[in-house]
């Protein structure tokens, strides 16, 4: 729906940023130099982040298929496989693992990557690339970028992609609708959380009209699961564990657990939202011992905490309401740290956890 003036901005009369935050309306000059970059480059490589989710995977591909339609070459590269549950998004398997690019591009295009050490082993390929463009909604996005488009108020970068598209005068079709679609539901938890915008129904809206289909992506995201994921969810829960008079919640698994349930890492998607869905918790984590010697923490809140700076503290980062760190050590001393840090982000003195399933 190019020309369509009203979608074309994202964010309508709402301001895009929180306090600090350069505010960048599309009217703004910035906006105007990043759509004639993208319009002008011929070769575009996209850019995925490791351990990829809906809106990396659903931003990049709509956006890349819409650049072909007005006379691009654009690449999908992905520094670690798509999910199990997002390959439905790639029907022809146009998601690259880096070391299967070759040729040399005018622009690489960044959605939803905070900073540059989220994109593995496709970071030596930005070495040739003239240009960089990073369009994110992460607050805590370092502006790697040549232009930085920035919005944190974006529930998702599905939204910012989808004024790119109409910026560009991109047609949208069916298959780019539903990415985008797949990009808002699975970053706004189907549309419950509160970086669910009146913008984004509308987005959400206008998609489902370009033909998005909603059901497939319901199935394939949410309903699709293997044994051995539920297997995994039984054994997490068997982990759960309460602590700071009852606002604190976590779960912790070990390689052997992921290797019982026959699961990969990727398995473990979602699986903060158990002890984030139980009443009066109002900071949940996920640990993941899956590889020797570092522990992948999963955070989430109810609003509260602040759980990016959370993260933050152990060299990660992400959103208020949910982020993530890579932290080194066994898991056993991993834990108690991030938990020390999150009772104290509490307030919270009360120190004792309640092993409600068999903790370890
Ligand atoms: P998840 O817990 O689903 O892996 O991540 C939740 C959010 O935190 C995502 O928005 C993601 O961008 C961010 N995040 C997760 N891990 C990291 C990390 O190690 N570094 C940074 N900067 N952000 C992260
Ligand atoms: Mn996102």
């Amino acid at each position: 729906m190019a020309g369509d003036r009203e979608a074309a901005s994202p964010h309508g009369n709402t301001p895009l940023v929180g306090p600090g935050e350069v505010v960048l309306e599309p009217g703004e000059p910035i906006w105007k130099e990043l759509v004639g970059m993208v319009a002008d480059g011929r070769r575009i490589l996209l850019v995925l982040h490791i351990r990829p989710d809906g809106d990396s995977v659903g931003c990049s591909l709509a956006v890349a298929r819409c650049l072909r339609g007005i006379g691009s070459q654009a690449v999908v590269v992905a520094p670690d496989p798509i999910p199990a549950n997002l390959r439905f998004l790639d029907p022809d398997q146009e998601c690259v693992p880096p070391d299967r690019l070759s040729g040399s591009f005018d622009l690489a295009l960044f959605f939803d990557c905070a900073d540059l050490e989220r994109i593995g082993d496709a970071r030596p390929l930005l070495r040739g690339i003239p240009r960089i463009i990073n369009i994110d909604h992460h607050p805590s996005n370092r502006r790697y970028g040549d232009v930085n488009y920035v919005a944190p108020r974006a529930g998702a970068c599905g939204e910012l992609a989808l004024a790119l598209i109409d910026a560009l005068g991109c047609a949208l079709d069916a298959r780019s609708a539903t990415a985008l679609y797949a990009a808002l539901a699975t970053d706004t938890g189907s549309f419950r959380y509160e970086n669910t915008t009146a913008v984004t129904l509308s987005m959400a809206a206008r998609l489902r009209q370009a033909g998005a289909d909603v059901a497939l992506i319901g199935r394939e995201v949410w309903e699709s699961r293997s044994l051995g994921s539920l297997r995994l969810i039984r054994r997490a829960i068997e982990t759960l564990g309460v602590d700071a008079g009852g606002e604190l919640a976590w779960m912790a698994l070990t390689a052997e657990d992921l290797a019982e349930a026959a699961c990969g890492p990727a398995d473990t998607e979602g699986l903060v939202d158990y002890p984030r869905s139980l009443r009066g918790v109002e900071v949940a984590a996920l640990f993941v011992a899956d590889s020797p010697g570092e522990v992948r923490v999963s955070l989430r809140s109810q609003g509260r905490v602040d759980v990016s700076a959370l993260a933050g503290a152990f060299a990660g980062g992400g959103h208020a309401r949910a982020a993530g760190c890579t932290v080194a050590g066994e898991l056993a001393d991993v834990r108690a740290r991030v938990l020390a840090a999150a009772r104290l982000a509490l307030g919270s003195t009360a120190h004792s956890t309640v092993e409600v399933a068999r903790t370890r």
